[in-house]
């Protein structure tokens, strides 16, 4: 693998140099004001990330399945009811995680390549007068599939259904490149990684708590050490964790919340889309299909594109870092070998994006795929150049 070329997996992304620079630092004591100067400007800048003006931002040295974790051994108890629709390998992951901590999930299944099924949940809702549901689970983008779900949905349905569930969101793959709204979704915690959107090196996990998801953590009563929220809301008055911190990706995360706010959260999500949309005019001059089953879940950070039948779609993967050094995402659980995944969130230009398309071509083509070299480049160039990026920031 070269050093030299981007990643297109979706997640870890690329690292900005400035980010890179910002980890690399100097030991300081992680219980020292100094410290807090890291620390806290990082967790307010999370907070405005996650559009809201009082979650609790607790940062644990993880990743984001860590953040799950946190999710549910804070604010639940064995045996509670769990609701959640399975739509990919990601979903599935959290679900299972529920499950090995003695919870009773009710499971959605939903196709792989469709959004979460809002309408679904507000039946299961509405059905549970009693209000045994104690947490929806919803997947904002799950990557498996480059599926993103309508989270105010979610909140819709259980408004109408007027049940008082918690709502936990999975924003590993969304949050600091899509538009994710925590205070106007009521969300009650939001989850996501360091590696994704914030463009980090894997290590943190990152999570927003509501005040009722605070409320929930007083009667909840799964065993929780590393990732008590209280222990570690504690530490914060004093400057520190209840033990060490990764000081070095707190300063890149304190910096990364800097650049994506100052380049302003709306021009962030418009620099995904426009990206994304150049990949998928690429996608569609090849041919081929995406799993995302119609434009309204389209994922603005993943592609998961679906080969021929009879074709391993992973070979793609296995030949573009073989022959070009060049890293896309495979398929995982019920798409493996049916998909081949391009991450296009994070650190990305047009120009960068254009390499990692030209490579897939190459890499179809060497494997003896009906594609005709520079179809999907000159496609995206159209885009492109039809809707040249808009300010100077957007090369960050
Ligand atoms: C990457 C990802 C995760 C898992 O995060 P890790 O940091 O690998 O633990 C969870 N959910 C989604 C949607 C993801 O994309």
């Amino acid at each position: 693998m070269s050093f030299q070329n981007p990643v297109f997996i979706p997640g870890p992304t690329n690292i900005p140099e400035a980010l890179r620079k910002a980890c690399d630092m100097p030991t300081i004591d992680h219980r020292s004001p100094l410290f807090g100067q890291i620390l806290h400007p990082a967790r307010a800048g999370v907070q405005e990330i996650l559009k809201s003006g009082s979650a609790e931002v607790f940062i644990f040295p993880s990743t984001g399945t860590g953040g799950w974790e946190t999710a549910l051994t804070n604010c639940l108890s064995a045996g509670d009811k769990i609701l959640a629709a399975r739509s990919g390998m990601f979903s599935h992951r959290w679900i299972d995680m529920c499950q090995r901590h003695a919870l009773d999930v009710e499971i959605v299944e939903t196709p792989w390549g469709e959004g979460l099924p809002a309408h679904r949940y507000e039946e299961i809702l509405t059905a549970d007068k009693s209000h045994q549901i104690k947490a929806v689970l919803a997947t904002h983008n799950e990557t498996a599939t480059g599926v993103k779900s309508d989270i105010a949905a979610v909140r819709t349905a259980l408004d109408a259904a007027g049940h008082p569930a918690l709502l936990f969101v999975d924003g590993v793959s969304s949050i600091g490149s899509m538009d994710f709204r925590f205070d106007e979704w009521g969300v009650d915690v939001a989850v996501t990684g360091s590696q994704k959107g914030f463009m980090l090196s894997a290590g943190l996990a990152i999570v927003g708590f509501s005040d009722k998801a605070m409320q929930a953590t007083k009667t909840g009563t799964l065993p929780r050490t590393f990732f008590d929220v209280h222990d570690m809301a504690k530490g914060y008055d004093n400057n520190a964790y209840p033990y060490t911190p990764a000081v070095g990706l707190l300063n890149g995360l304190n910096m990364a919340c800097d650049m994506l706010l100052k380049e302003g959260l709306e021009n962030v999500f418009a620099r995904h889309t426009r990206i994304a949309t150049g990949v998928r005019a690429a996608v569609d001059a090849w041919g081929l299909e995406l799993c995302a089953a119609s434009p309204e879940v389209y994922s603005d950070t993943v592609s998961a594109i679906r080969t021929p039948d009879g074709f391993n779609a992973t070979d793609i993967v296995t030949h573009a870092a073989e022959t070009y050094g060049v890293a896309f995402g495979v398929g995982l659980g019920e798409v493996a070998g049916k998909v081949f995944r391009i991450g296009h969130l994070g650190s990305l230009t047009d120009v960068m994006t254009l390499s990692g398309i030209a490579t897939a071509e190459m890499c179809m083509a060497d494997l003896g795929l009906d594609i005709k070299l520079g179809s999907g480049v000159a496609a995206a160039q159209e885009f492109y150049r039809a809707n040249p990026a808009t300010t100077l920031k957007d090369a960050a």
